[in-house]
């Protein structure tokens, strides 16, 4: 064991000072905005000796007492990808992350993650697992809306934009096909 705090593999301590630095913090709420350099995506980036890491991987790592590598995967719970506030953050693994996904996936046909129009009503389905669970059929695309959120907090444990009620304010969109 080496020390917390210290990348284990090249046995290299976090500089923690030049690190906290370049993060504006603000309070527990807020975003901490990360004020280096950025990659493509928005993610902050680190230079740790040769290296660059994301800087809201070091965030969580120095945060936790923890090594650099411990965690080779940390989402962001609000969605802002320079964010390095260690209470905005988890470690997931590929599958939560996943789950966490921000709106509705590309082949979506109603603008509500699970919702599909079917036969002149509103199907809700959720995929989880690899399992279909179904949630019933509605005439109302807000019923449907309410009914897919309920479902999927029931199935999934790391949903956390449905539980703040994100989900349900996602623009309706006319169906480009039915089933
Ligand atoms: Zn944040």
């Amino acid at each position: 064991m080496g020390v917390k705090g210290t990348d284990r593999r090249r046995m290299r301590p976090i500089d923690d000072e030049r690190f906290w630095a370049s993060v504006q913090q603000g309070s527990d709420d807020a975003c901490w905005s990360w004020q280096g350099a950025r990659s493509p995506k928005g993610y902050g980036k680190f230079r740790h000796g040769r290296a660059s890491v994301f800087a809201h991987r070091v965030a969580f790592a120095l945060a936790n007492g923890a090594f650099l590598d411990e965690f080779p995967q940390v989402d962001h719970l609000c969605h802002n990808p320079p964010c390095c506030n260690p209470a905005h953050l988890r470690r997931v693994t590929q599958k939560q992350n996943g789950e966490h996904r921000k709106g509705p996936p590309k082949n979506n046909t109603s603008g509500a993650m699970g919702v599909t129009l079917f036969r002149g009503q509103w199907r809700v389905r959720v995929v989880h697992h690899g399992r279909s669970h179904f949630g019933g059929l509605f005439d109302s695309f807000d019923e449907a809306k309410v009914a897919v959120v309920a479902l999927r907090n029931q199935l999934f444990t790391h949903n956390d934009h449905d539980r703040r009620g994100a989900d349900v304010e996602l623009e309706v969109g006319t169906p480009k096909n039915t089933e």
